[in-house]
């Protein structure tokens, strides 16, 4: 065990190669892989720590039970049988969709999960499937499946051939890539403008990849759609030659014209602060720039326009004559396409959407993350148990005072975790999976959205003290499939690589004389979920197609390259990719229009109260890194972000404490006076809030920061007071503070509702 071993980091979405150093049994150093073929030495400060999370004392080693309100230790016999005591009522009434699933942001990083998560969805029969993904990348989902037929076929700047990149809402600099993996984003963007490239971010903040850029434009939040709409009506002009053959295999562009009328430069400016010639200016680079691209994230996904802009960036592409060429918005070609959570009963609909109730649209088989407290409560099919694999939506979720409440309401719930979080803490049972150093590697899922086609597995570095990620799962989905706790899992293990062999028979021609038999005494692998994976590689699109291609890609092939396989840069896909009916890109999916319009109205309505955004920090990775002292240390990263002129206003000065309020919940914060967010805009980040009672993380709890989405709701607003000293001195009366606050004010409900919070909060200080 003791010396170098070659592992992926599996913390973000960058896939960066780490040469980690082991001695005396512990890692004592982690450095970037100079060999590997993608990152070439690149590692940033969580990778460098990726250990300290192995080692962390409060890393769960063993399952625990609630017990008389607390969690005690238990052996993984007893932590499976009290599965099986808690869900066995739920499942004896007979309705599936009492039990609802959760899957974490983590899932998307190990490919075992990736697999086997499929397999419990399908024992468990639900269609209560939850993700963190309707808080991240599902408009781009949506929008992908509504114009190219398949929701998983999203679009990729080609960030190393490009020479005009548009930025918005992304900044990778913070998040070393989102929904665009490509380890060393500092040195890609610095390279576009080394070679003359020019680089354009868009944000309300000047972050750090704004620092870089060498253009930044301030927007409103929430208004990248009509800015976005704007440029795409100004890209109108010339289109068609731009498109060249590919206006053959486009629908719809007539209609997109008339759609798009409204939406001049004058107009975007007046709902998005963007001045009108700084919109021509943009949409002149796209055009005449024969290698441009668009590329939006979380600030313009996660809005209630998310979706709309999601599809016009790839309508600017388009029109710009930049999707699927090179230096433009191309497509991946992964050694193998990632596995959906297929609905179960309904089959995934061609175009991303099904609908299982009346009134609740339903992606990727994952429900709108907000719908799942509302589900909870509701009289008819209230959820009476969860399992949460990997995340923690007591921290992530919208409206955090109702989830917790929910969970709260549950008859039973499991987390699979390594952590006992704030999630965790509700559970009755936590079922711990190994460490990232107990576990093998391989980056199914991101390799469907890098920006070159790679392909790279590491083997684990210790042995795990119990059962590996498939095991449980394959466990989880017996006891869910009324086998019982003592069912064996191989059971589970020959059902799932079976299934695998049997769908990729049917769709590989070499594969379809071949019998299952055959191909199941062909697959190698030290684990269940590693056969799996070599089953899949071997019929993927590089693949040996079990000996029919001998020098193709296999499972031991790759092991003996280490530092990975490069397959090359993004090429063109389309049409061949298109899984649309009519086999062309649908350049105005049913809706869009009218949801466009709709979008410009309400945001004209808006009152201009100030507008709580979020940000990240290369530290931080959501909730669940905060507990490595190496990544907390230093100055506090949880506070308010205000810009001077809104401080000057509203009275506040750095190190203030701030409430920042909304129609569901408040918390109050320490400001940080900046001139890094723009007027009428205040940022906090989350995934912070770590002093809940019940759980195990020593050192978050000494950085525990406050939980934004307490008041994070549907479309709700935000609002900053300063909270005035002398009013918690015993006065108890607030409505003055309220009034005499100048400056932007919320919607009227939230200052009725802010003026009896304050003057609780002061008549509760002054007993
Ligand atoms: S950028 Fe992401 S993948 Fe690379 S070392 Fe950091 S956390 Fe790991």
């Amino acid at each position: 065990m003791d010396g170098e071993h070659i592992l992926t980091c599996p913390l973000c979405e960058a896939t960066c190669g780490l040469t980690v150093r082991v001695s005396g049994g512990k890692v004592d150093l982690i450095r970037g892989d100079q060999d590997d073929v993608f990152s070439q030495g690149y590692l940033c400060a969580k990778g460098s720590l990726l250990h300290k999370i192995h080692d962390d004392p409060d890393r769960l080693r063993t399952p625990m039970i609630k017990r008389d309100g607390r969690h005690v230790r238990a052996t993984w016999d007893e932590a499976f049988a009290a599965v099986a005591a808690g869900l066995g009522p739920v499942l004896d009434a007979g309705d599936r969709n009492a039990i609802g699933l959760y899957v974490g942001n983590p899932n998307a990083h190990n490919h075992a999960n990736a697999i086997y998560g499929r397999t419990l969805i399908q024992a468990l029969g639900t269609n209560q499937i939850y993700s963190a993904s309707t808080v991240d990348q599902m408009p781009k989902h949506v929008s992908s499946g509504m114009m190219f037929g398949d929701p998983d076929l999203m679009s990729l700047p080609d960030l190393d051939r490009t020479d005009f990149l548009l930025m918005l809402g992304a900044n990778p600099l913070e998040s070393n890539g989102s929904v665009c993996t490509a380890p060393d984003m500092p040195g890609r963007l610095r390279a576009i403008s080394e070679r003359g490239g020019t680089v354009v971010v868009v944000d309300p903040r000047r972050t750090r990849t704004a620092d870089l850029a060498d253009q930044h434009i301030t927007i409103l939040p929430g208004t990248d759609a009509i800015w976005l709409a704007a440029l795409a009506r100004l890209l109108l002009d010339g289109a068609q030659e731009r498109l060249g053959e590919q206006s053959t295999w486009v629908t719809g562009l007539e209609g997109l014209s008339a759609a798009l009328g409204d939406f001049t430069p004058e107009f975007a400016e007046s709902i998005c602060g963007v001045p009108a010639a700084v919109t021509v200016a943009v949409a002149s680079g796209l055009a005449d720039n024969e290698r441009s691209t668009v590329y939006a994230r979380i600030g313009a996904h996660t809005t209630n326009a998310g979706t709309i802009a999601s599809w016009l960036v790839d309508i600017c592409n388009l029109l710009a004559g930049s999707l699927d060429r090179p230096g433009g918005a191309m497509f991946a070609s992964a050694a193998m396409a990632t596995i959906v959570l297929l609905p179960v009963a309904e089959g995934l609909a061609s175009v991303g959407i099904t609908v299982v109730s009346t009134v609740t649209p339903k992606c990727a088989a994952s429900f709108p993350q907000r719908h799942c407290p509302t589900r909870f409560s509701n009289r008819e099919g209230r959820l009476r148990a969860m399992i949460v694999i990997g995340g923690n939506p007591a921290r992530s979720l919208p409206d955090t005072t109702r989830m917790e409440e929910a969970f709260e309401a549950l008859d039973f719930m499991v987390s699979v975790d390594i952590f006992l979080n704030e999630t965790s803490r509700f559970a009755d049972v936590i079922l711990p999976p190994p460490s990232s150093l107990e576990r093998s590697h391989y980056d199914l899922a991101l390799y469907n959205v890098a920006i070159r086609n790679v392909a790279n597995y590491s083997p684990a570095i210790f042995e795990a003290d119990g059962p590996h990620e498939e095991d449980i799962f394959a466990k989880l989905a017996l006891i869910v499939a009324g086998q019982g706790a003592d069912a064996d899992v191989e059971i589970m293990h020959d059902l799932t690589l079976d299934a695998v062999l049997s769908s990729r028979q049917k769709s590989v021609p070499e594969l379809a004389d071949r019998s299952i038999d055959e191909l199941r005494a062909m697959v190698t692998g030290d684990t269940p979920a590693d056969r799996v994976l070599d089953a899949m590689l071997r019929a993927g699109r590089y693949g040996d197609r079990f000996g029919a291609e001998p020098e193709g890609l296999t499972l031991e092939k790759l092991k003996g390259h280490p530092h990975g396989i490069d397959f090359g840069p993004m090429r063109p896909r389309l049409p061949h990719a298109l899984k649309t009916v009519d086999g062309k890109i649908a350049v105005l999916p049913v809706g869009f229009a009218e949801r466009l319009a709709d979008i410009a109205s309400e945001r004209s309505a808006m009152n201009g109260a100030p507008v709580l955004i979020g940000r990240r920090d290369v530290r931080s990775n959501n909730s669940w890194l905060h507990n490595v002292k190496g990544l907390v240390k230093g100055k506090d990263r949880c506070t308010l972000w205000v810009n001077p002129l809104g401080a000057a206003e509203w009275a506040l000065a750095d190190g203030d404490a701030a409430l920042v309020a909304s129609s569901v919940g408040e918390v109050e914060v320490p400001v940080e006076v900046t001139d890094r967010t723009m007027v009428g805009v205040v940022s906090l980040p989350h995934g912070w809030g770590h002093n809940a009672l019940g759980t195990q993380l020593s050192v978050a709890r000494e950085h525990a920061g406050v939980n934004m989405n307490v008041g994070s709701a549907d479309q709700a607003r935000s609002a900053v007071w300063k909270r005035h000293p002398h009013r918690y001195s015993g006065d108890g009366d607030s409505s003055g503070e309220i009034a005499a606050s100048p400056g932007p004010v919320a919607e009227p409900s939230e200052v009725m509702l802010k003026r009896r919070a304050v003057a609780q909060m002061a008549a509760a200080k002054a007993s």
